[in-house]
This record gives C-alpha cells, sequence and structure tokens, in this order.
C-alpha cells in the first residue's frame, strides 16, 4: 500500500471488523507483519495501538509504503479466499483505511495474475484490466473481486451493462437459461422503482467451496454463493433457487445501498451499529424479492402467498414473537453469532417478520386508495427522498412516509406492531385482498434438540432436551452438526455427524414425534371487485411503464 502527500507526523490505519453483515468478524485475526517504510525503504516506527489499528510515525516524509500479509482461506461470500482454483476478495477482510482520510480516492492494482484469469468487480479499470481506480475507502471495500478464470455472459437492461460471472465446477450448463432467468429481474426492478441509478452491475455466483450458501449485497454488484451439494444448474428448479437470492441482493441496490437507515451512513468499521431498521432494510427487500418473482412471472401467485405463509409460520412456530419487536430484533442482529441468541424463545427473524409487514401494509394502502397507490409508492417516494450522498432515513420517518403516501394513519401500525409486540392482524389484512389465514397441525420430527445456524453456516446445538434420544446418544452444547437432518421423518434413526474439539463424532437415534404449526393462505368465497382489484394490483403492479428504452 503506498501513502502519498502525507502532511501529518502520524498515520492511523485500521481494518474494519465487520462488513454489511451486521456482526462482529474481527478480520484483523487474519492480518500480521505490518511494517512501513519511507520512499527509499529505510523503516518507519509502526505500532498497534488497538484491536484493529495501526499508528505508524511519518517522520515527517511525504510518501509511505506499507506493506502486510492476510491469510485468507475462508469460502462464502462474507469473507475472502484465494487458492489454486480462484481468488475472492471482500475488501473488508483484506484493505487497510487510514483513519484521518478515509474519503480520498484510491487506486488498487492486481500484480502476479495467473494469466488465465481475469478480474470482475463493480469498481472501473483505471487504464489497464488490471488497475482500477475508488473513489473513496467505502466504495473500494463495497466492490469484491472475484479473480480466476470465471465464466461470463454480458446483456444489457436500460442501458446498464450487466455481467454475469461464475465460478465453479458445478457450473451452467444453459448459459442462456441463466441469462433469461436474471434478466426478466431486472427489468421488473427498474419498472417497479422507476430509476436505474447505475450504469454497471456485476452478478459474482460460486458454485463451489463452503457449506453455505447466500448472498451479500453491494453497491454495483453482488457476491452469491450456492453450496457444492447444489446440483449442476440445469434444472429448472435451480435456476429459480438462484432467482430468488439474485432478485433480493439486486433489490438492495435501492434497499440498503441507497435508502439508508442513517446509522450506515460512513459508519464506523470497527464496532457493532445497532439499528432498529433492519427489518425494513432485510424484510422490505425479502418481500420485494418475492414480488419481482411474481412480477416476472417466475412464480405463481399461489406460490407467492405460500411464501408469504413460510414466513408467518416462521415468526409465529418462534415464542419470542410475542416478547420482542421486530426493531428489538433488529438492533440484536449482532448477537446472530451466539447460537443460544437464536433459539426461537430469544429471537425470531427480521428478514420474515419485516417481509410480512411489508405484505400487510401493501394491502392496506392498496385497500385504502382503491388501487391508486401502493406500497411500491413509499419506496419510490423513500428513494427520490433519501437516496442522495451522505443522506439517510431515520427510523421515525418512515410512519410519516407511509402515512403521506397512502393518506391514512400508518402511526398505529408502527406502534403496534413495529416497536410493539401485538399479535399482527393477519385475516383482517389478508381479507382486504379477498385471502384469509388458515391455521393447521402437522406431525413432524422431534430430534430432541434444537440447533442454531448463523447465516447459512453449520448449525451449532444450542439445547438439549433432557432424557431424548438426542441426549441419550451422547450429543453436547456447542456439537456442530455436519449432516443434514432436517428432512428426516418422525420415528426414523437418525445418523447425525458432528464436529467436536476439532474431531468427527457419528451419533444415532430415533427421533421422537411432536405437532407443528402450519400456516397457509386461502381464498375467500367470492371475492368483490374491490377485494380482486387489491391481489391483482399486487401481481401487476403498476401499469404506468418506464419509456422502453434498452
Ligand atoms: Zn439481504
Amino acid at each position: 500500500m503506498r501513502i502519498r502527500g502525507i502532511n501529518h507526523p502520524y498515520l492511523d490505519v485500521s481494518l474494519p471488523a465487520w462488513n454489511n453483515l451486521y456482526q462482529l468478524r474481527n478480520f484483523v485475526d487474519n492480518l500480521s507483519d505490518v511494517t512501513a517504510s519511507d520512499a527509499d525503504g529505510g523503516p518507519l516506527e509502526v505500532r498497534r495501538v488497538g484491536s484493529h489499528t495501526w499508528h505508524i510515525k511519518t517522520d515527517a516524509v511525504a510518501s509511505l509504503s506499507l506493506r502486510y500479509q492476510v491469510y485468507a482461506n475462508e469460502p462464502g461470500d462474507f469473507y475472502s479466499l484465494i487458492d489454486e482454483n480462484h481468488a475472492f476478495l471482500n475488501g473488508a477482510n483484506i484493505f487497510l483505511y487510514l483513519e484521518q482520510h478515509r474519503s480520498v480516492p484510491l487506486r488498487l492494482e492486481v500484480a502476479g495474475l495467473d494469466p488465465v484469469w481475469r478480474i470482475a468487480t463493480g469498481l472501473d479499470q483505471d487504464g489497464s484490466a488490471t488497475a482500477f481506480r475508488a473513489q473513496d475507502y467505502d466504495h473500494l471495500i463495497d466492490c469484491p473481486f472475484e479473480i480466476s478464470d470465471f465464466h461470463k455472459i454480458d446483456f444489457r437492461s436500460h442501458r446498464v451493462d450487466f455481467e454475469i460471472v461464475y465460478h465453479g465446477e458445478r457450473g451452467v450448463e444453459e448459459p442462456e437459461k441463466f441469462r433469461s432467468t436474471l434478466e426478466p429481474l431486472v427489468e421488473t426492478s427498474f419498472q417497479l422503482m422507476r430509476d436505474v441509478p447505475l450504469k454497471r452491475y456485476v452478478f459474482i455466483y460460486h458454485f463451489t467451496g463452503g457449506k453455505r450458501g447466500g448472498g451479500m449485497e453491494h453497491r454495483n454488484s453482488t457476491a452469491i454463493n450456492k453450496p457444492p451439494t447444489l446440483k449442476p444448474i440445469t434444472s429448472a428448479r435451480n435456476y429459480l433457487g438462484i432467482a430468488g437470492v439474485s432478485a433480493h441482493e439486486f433489490f438492495h441496490l435501492w434497499n440498503v445501498k441507497r435508502i439508508r437507515p442513517h446509522h450506515y451512513v460512513e459508519p464506523d468499521w470497527t464496532r457493532p451499529i445497532p439499528t432498529p431498521a433492519l427489518w425494513f432494510g432485510e424484510g422490505f427487500t425479502s418481500y420485494y424479492g418475492s414480488v419481482i418473482l411474481l412480477r416476472s412471472g417466475l412464480h405463481s401467485p399461489a406460490r407467492f402467498f405460500r411464501s408469504m405463509a413460510d414466513r408467518i409460520g416462521g415468526i409465529e412456530s418462534r415464542s419470542s414473537h410475542r416478547t420482542l419487536s421486530v426493531e428489538e430484533v433488529s438492533a440484536d442482529a449482532w448477537r446472530y453469532t451466539e447460537p443460544s441468541y437464536l433459539l426461537p424463545e430469544n429471537s425470531y427473524s427480521y428478514y420474515s417478520k419485516g417481509a410480512v409487514l411489508a405484505f400487510l401494509a401493501d394491502l392496506k394502502i392498496r385497500s385504502e386508495t382503491k388501487g391508486r397507490r401502493s406500497l411500491d409508492d413509499v419506496m419510490r417516494f423513500l428513494n427520490w427522498f433519501y437516496a442522495k450522498p451522505g443522506k439517510g432515513f431515520e427510523p421515525e420517518d418512515l410512519p410519516r412516509v407511509f402515512s403521506s403516501v397512502c393518506g391514512c394513519d400508518f402511526s398505529e401500525f408502527f406502534k403496534n406492531y413495529v416497536s410493539g409486540t401485538e399479535a399482527l392482524p393477519y385475516q383482517e389484512y389478508l381479507a382486504l385482498a379477498g385471502l384469509e389465514l388458515v391455521r393447521g397441525e402437522r406431525t413432524a420430527a422431534d430430534f430432541g434438540f434444537e440447533a442454531s445456524s448463523n447465516h447459512g453456516e453449520p448449525p451449532i446445538v444450542a439445547r438439549i432436551d433432557e432424557g431424548s434420544p438426542a441426549a441419550e446418544a451422547g450429543l453436547q452444547l456447542g456439537d456442530v452438526v455436519l449432516s443434514q437432518y432436517r428432512g428426516v421423518k418422525a420415528g426414523e434413526e437418525l445418523s447425525l455427524k458432528v464436529l467436536r474439539g476439532g474431531e468427527e463424532q457419528e451419533l444415532n437415534f430415533q427421533t421422537g414425534k411432536k405437532e407443528i404449526l402450519t400456516i397457509q393462505i386461502g381464498s375467500l368465497e367470492d371475492p368483490s371487485p374491490a377485494q380482486h382489484q387489491v391481489q391483482r394490483g399486487l401481481a401487476e403492479g403498476d401499469r404506468e411503464m418506464m419509456s422502453g428504452e434498452q
């Protein structure tokens, strides 16, 4: 790292402790051997002054070089990995920043590249295929790098150049099908937001490595990981699996990346920044991920309602939804690394409850305005008003915006269901679209233990029921569960591979039986024209399209 134009007796350089995952990950544990030298190679004094920060005495030099090593061997899209197959770099794991100059422009050069490897990133090139420029540090770390002999498919939509970059042995057997799955998602999203806020966007997919699946949003790119258990991407089902996470990450382009809580405008990267608004950032993005699939024709209305019913079931089956508001679980996102925090009595998903709140609010606005307005107008207003450099919304702005778009009062909705823990008024709101919630029960396997998984990582045993076959078989708290066990039925033999103290063990026991809640969304008989209108508006969006430029 070369730093020029220094005008200070010292410099502090730091590495972030988190990135878009909202949890402390202490990337600094993988960084070592920080040294600094002046233009002639003379050493400068470097001292570690905090868990994430080094203090460099500049000795009044105008420029200096900084060298350090990073160990990068974690697959998945939240981390970095360099091996013989590829390099995937998440800037927050790798690049130090200057505490006093986080906003200066940066230039990055990649050296020592295998001649068959190329570089994919959202950053623009700076004079060569291996040099890039970033307007500041936050821009740099919001543009991950895939460096390998990846495959690439290009397409253009609304004058935006899209790159689909994918890497891994279990690749895509029909690239054309891959492109034609993603293209309508992008088109639907632009139509929905009536906004095209960029010139280039890169979808990076890894079809190899790691046990976890998932995706991470960035300002003009996303990195999506499908675990190696996924079969080659040939069946329609697999394309749809990828479409779901892709639609979610692409919608983040607006919600979170441009419409941001003020907490995340130039945040401190070295400490937790809790916000009560993740139900909005993640939950509304989950809702719109499903809406985009519906309006793109990739999901049927039945499938859309099933995805909403599954989310309702997910919330209702966790007792904590009666004691914790969705603002509280949002602010607690930083505790997701604690397995016991993820037990049903201690937390629930702000993704799911946020998505359900979006669904209910959308039905309410559509019904109150007789189809003239919808939640889409809320998102477009927020985008118009808040998507500006240095600007973020305050959580208390939301009820005002919702009320003004709807022309109706949303303050009780926010007080009861966002800040409060009142039971959600499913039947009342679903009826606005001629729908109803149907509760039932079914028999499911009782494993005798609960294991919690942090963002797709292997689950960790967080509770064992006393006297259960799992307890008798010797399962222990903290065991990392390596087997896929969720599909095992009641009364079946379970052979569970676990990792304990670095060693694999196999435990065999029989699962018990328990009754669990099921939720479905059904249709009311003889819906009125008004109810029809709400449902149709949801499925079609508004007919007022953007002028059809490509
Ligand atoms: Zn997300």
